[in-house]
């Protein structure tokens, strides 16, 4: 028994030198755009494509600002916008629906060189929730603005507003009425195919098929050797009485501090809240100096002993990354100090 362990332990150890050691190259962007059954047999040579390209586009936007001197919560907020503008990913522009046929965003970011952190929950005319989160970190004395409130605060600190109807969007509609029919409530995308076939749909509703997190974040090491992570949603299809999830929670779905890592989470919310699973990350590898990708694959199979699905991305000080998950597949990236860029969808 002992030996399996020591065996299973330098087995995990020489993996996470496989996987750091994937380009010899430290690494300074890592970015997810949610995890869940995501079948190649499912996905079209199109969409493959068109989540390859917006993946890469945002890996370049938080790269070039690391590039440029600028810090690691400037690449996350360029990373982050760029798959907020783009109706693919449940965040933003791609938020899903509500009960009530409207978008409630959640978002936060933290800052690992003074674990600084901001976040809010249930916005609904912030265009780039993530920006409203770090205009609380940068600007208020809180840590979590909520609703109307959260709005308001992100408007008088010039952050964008727009009127609910800039998230509209046929195809998220289409997808809150088969769960609603169904009378269930789904995290994001979860469901059967059934009629859907127009070729806008074709493209765009793949949640419909399969069950996926489209959450997105990232996580950046910048020149300094600072690290900061960060997390937008629109949270689950259907969900009601203002639930949130994880995204915001600081700790559950986002954390950074330059003493572990910074970690953003995608998948069943309640579950990551409950595990606090961003912190549990960190917290492995302080209190048992196990290596981020030991702490982070722990941390997903805690998720998966619990009944909860997702993933998460990793990122030290050394640019050790990690992006363990225990649905199909994740959208994920990361970028090196090369410029050298990984992009992956799908598992093994
Ligand atoms: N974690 C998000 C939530 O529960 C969902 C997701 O990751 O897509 O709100």
């Amino acid at each position: 028994m002992r030996l399996v362990f020591i065996l299973s332990f330098v087995l995990m150890a020489l993996s996470t030198n496989a996987q750091t050691s994937a380009s010899d190259k430290k690494v300074v962007l890592v970015i997810h755009g949610g995890a869940g059954t995501i079948l190649k047999k499912n996905m079209s040579p199109e969409k493959e494509e068109a989540y390859t390209a917006k993946l890469e586009e945002a890996l370049k936007a938080g790269y070039g600002v690391l590039d440029s001197g600028g810090t690691s919560v400037d690449a996350v907020q360029a990373a982050i916008n760029i798959m907020e503008d783009s109706p693919l990913f449940n965040a933003g522009k791609g938020a899903v629906y509500t009960n009530a046929e409207t978008q409630e965003m959640d978002a936060s970011i933290m800052n690992g060189k003074d674990k600084n952190a901001g976040a809010v929950g249930g916005v609904s005319t912030v265009k780039n929730p993530i920006n409203a989160a770090i205009a609380v970190m940068d600007k208020s004395e809180h840590v979590l603005l909520t609703g109307e409130g959260a709005e308001e605060f992100a408007g008088k600190n010039g952050v964008e507003i727009v009127d609910t109807s800039y998230f509209r969007s046929d195809v998220r509609l289409k997808q809150l009425k088969r769960v609603q029919d169904k009378e269930k409530m789904v995290l994001d995308h979860d469901g059967d195919r059934g009629d859907v076939n127009s070729s806008e749909d074709e493209f765009n509703i793949d949640y419909i098929e399969d069950k996926k997190f489209g959450t997105v974040g990232a996580v950046a090491l910048d020149k300094e050797g600072n690290l900061a992570a960060g997390t937008s949603t629109g949270g689950m299809t259907n969900k009601r009485y203002n639930r949130v999830g994880d995204s915001p929670i600081i700790g559950a779905g986002t954390y950074a501090d330059n003493s572990c890592c910074g970690v953003s989470c995608t998948g069943h919310g309640e579950y990551f809240i409950r595990n606090v699973v961003a912190y549990d990350v960190c917290a492995m590898m302080n209190y048992q100096e196990v290596s981020t990708f030991v702490a982070a694959q722990r941390a997903i199979d805690k998720q998966t002993d619990f009944g909860g699905s997702g993933g998460l991305i990793a990122l030290d000080r050394e640019g050790n990354v990690a992006m363990p998950f225990n649905t199909a597949g994740m959208y994920r990236g990361y970028i090196t100090e090369d410029g050298e860029l990984f992009i992956g969808i799908y598992g093994e």
